[in-house]
């Protein structure tokens, strides 16, 4: 089996004022060596909160209360935190959005890279100085940078170097959550196009997450849409192009401009996610669903797969294998 990432089963809780917040409800999805695998959704779905539940950056009172989450064959919720530094760059490296803001502004971009490179690994300084203008080459950023502070960088730049950190040492999966959301438009596909080429030079997995259904569908392999929490559907690139199963993801697909063919009016989805303290009964999405129908008020769809991916909805009962059934007949 050649999957890198496996998530099985995963909740992660919080407790609020108001009472315990599911955050995350018994999500399962893998990511293969090498492939670009997207989350979606809305905002607050819980596609960052399994990021940081993967890549160990949840802060109490949010917690991993069940399921696991295998990095090539090392089940990580196992690790003590002294075991989860060891892996941290060198398998599992993460960007987050503010990435670029949390350079130290006083700190020259050489002493910030350095300082990381040997955090994570013994090395001669001078062999670090060398390390880090490769990186720094890696990203189109000239050698000269390295004695630059971030303030006098652009985002776009500086957001580079975040990537080149990731990058730092080697890992087999990079965690990106809105990477090049705050920048403009024409920064962002020079960004991503580095990514991209990055990732077919160096292999690495990445796990992209965004609330940009356009931008997933150019550069992910295969993607999982959140909603309320849980995963509802996953299909590879081609085919979510044809068309979504899910009535949430069909929903998100008429909220974003297409990517070809002719412009058709955008309708956004009537309604707001449901408070996750108390979410409805049956389907969390019944109370905004066209095709609602009187049992999905009643009872929740289970996950079930074929061919074309994994879908959470009662139109296509039936037509599919249970995760139970699927994972057997996989091992
Ligand atoms: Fe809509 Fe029912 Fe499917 Fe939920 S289970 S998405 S309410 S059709
Ligand atoms: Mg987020």
């Amino acid at each position: 089996m050649n999957d890198l990432l496996r998530v099985e089963n995963l909740n992660i809780q919080y407790d609020s004022p108001r009472g315990k917040v599911n955050a995350v409800k018994n999500i399962s999805f893998t990511i293969k060596k090498g492939e670009i695998f997207g989350l979606v959704g809305e905002s607050g779905c819980g596609k960052s909160t399994t990021a940081f539940g993967i890549s160990r950056l949840l802060r109490p009172p949010a917690q991993i209360a069940g399921g696991s989450i295998i990095l090539d064959g090392t089940e990580l919720t196992n690790l003590t935190d002294q075991e989860f530094d060891k892996i941290r760059w060198s398998k599992i490296s993460i960007i987050l959005q503010s990435a670029m803001n949390n350079l130290n502004p006083v700190i020259k971009i050489q002493d910030q890279l350095i300082d990381a490179i040997l955090a994570h690994k013994k090395m001669a300084v001078k062999d670090a100085v060398n390390h880090a203008k490769y990186l720094l080459n890696l990203v189109d950023i000239s050698e000269e940078r390295l004695n630059s502070f971030p303030h006098e960088l652009s985002g776009g730049m500086r957001q580079r170097i975040v990537i080149a950190m990731a990058l730092a040492l080697k890992p087999d999966l990079i965690i990106m959550d809105e990477p090049t959301t705050a920048l403009d438009v024409v920064v962002q596909n020079g960004i991503i196009k580095k990514i991209l080429t990055l990732q077919k030079e160096f292999g690495f997995s990445i796990l992209f997450i965004t609330h940009d259904l356009p931008l997933m569908l150019e550069i992910c392999d295969r993607v999982g849409v959140m909603y309320a929490g849980e995963l509802v559907e996953v299909m590879k690139r081609e085919e979510l192009l044809q068309g979504a199963r899910h009535p949430y993801t069909k929903g998100l697909l008429q909220s974003f401009p297409p990517l070809k063919g002719k412009k058709t009016r955008l309708k956004g989805i009537p309604g707001h996610p449901p408070d996750l303290i108390n979410p409805p009964k049956g389907c969390n999405f019944h109370p905004r669903c066209p095709h609602m129908m009187p049992h999905c008020k009643l009872h929740e769809p289970e996950i079930l797969g074929d061919e074309k991916g994994l879908v959470a909805c009662h139109l296509y009962e039936g037509e599919g294998d249970t995760l139970e059934q699927i994972s057997a007949t996989s091992e």
